[in-house]
């Protein structure tokens, strides 16, 4: 298997509104390593979700050519494209998209509750082993609204593992949340892609979260810096 998990090469994304377009993505390269934590910050309308949004295949790039898991996204049809996702994405909106009339373990299964017939596993035994694994084991029956915010993006984490995906990709997923919950958030991250084959993108505002990835991407109006890791913390204690 190659080093890269994902390749973006010229990617760009225009939105067309009534008045103008927007270019959010503008002519960018990115490699994701293969198990590997890569952070990517920016100020907010530089372009993350754009980016998360494509490389999920949630969202269709203007031009250019994104290659994830060795498939060209250019070469699949919207049906193909979802399954595709399905089967090897895992994402974490930034606030959390539960269902608030579900509790935990149905919130976990929903995503591939429809497809229940045809999975090789069970689908609930599979919830219990993902929601044992952000640590939840005994709040299954719970509703969002009985969890705190950092035990709904724990539910929310588990949702995005059902599939058991080679990809995680997580939207500001400590945004909503007390520094000390996020990094535990991080923590759990990392203790998940040690034990299993997943590598993560990381989109978020915060410099303390992001020295906790192993590369860190600036985005900037659409365009990206390269890894300001080293630079950033070879000479600070941040
Ligand atoms: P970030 O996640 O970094 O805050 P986004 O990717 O959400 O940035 O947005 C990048 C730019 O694209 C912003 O200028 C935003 O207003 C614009 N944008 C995002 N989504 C749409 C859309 N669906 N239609 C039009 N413009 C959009
Ligand atoms: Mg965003």
């Amino acid at each position: 298997m190659k080093e890269s998990i994902v390749i973006c090469s010229g990617i760009s994304k225009v939105y067309d509104t009534v008045f103008h377009q927007v270019i959010a993505l503008d002519n960018l390269d990115i490699e994701i390593k293969k198990n590997k934590l890569t952070a990517i910050i920016g100020p907010s309308g530089s372009g993350k979700t754009t980016l998360l949004n494509l490389i999920a295949g949630i969202d269709r790039i203007t031009s250019g050519q994104i290659i994830c898991c060795d498939v060209d996204y250019s070469f699949l049809s919207d049906d193909q494209l979802a399954a595709f996702r399905r089967q090897n994405i895992g994402f974490i909106f930034q606030l959390y998209h539960l269902l608030p009339t579900l509790n935990v373990i149905e919130n976990v299964m929903l995503p591939l509750l429809p497809y229940q017939r045809s999975l090789e596993f069970d689908l609930r035994e599979k919830a219990l082993q993902v929601i044992e694994w952000v640590g939840l084991g005994n709040r299954i029956n719970h509703l969002p609204a009985e969890l705190s915010g950092g035990e709904q993006q724990r539910v929310a984490i588990a949702r995005a593992l059902i599939n058991d995906p080679l990809l995680l990709l997580a939207d500001e997923p400590t945004g909503n949340l007390d520094s000390k919950t996020s990094f535990e958030i991080v923590r759990l991250f990392r203790t998940l892609m040690e034990k299993k084959d997943l590598t993560i993108i990381l989109v978020t505002h915060d410099l303390r979260i992001s020295a906790e990835s192993d590369y860190i991407y600036t985005l900037r109006d659409g365009r990206l810096d390269g890894d300001i890791r080293k630079s950033l913390f070879s000479c600070s204690n941040l």
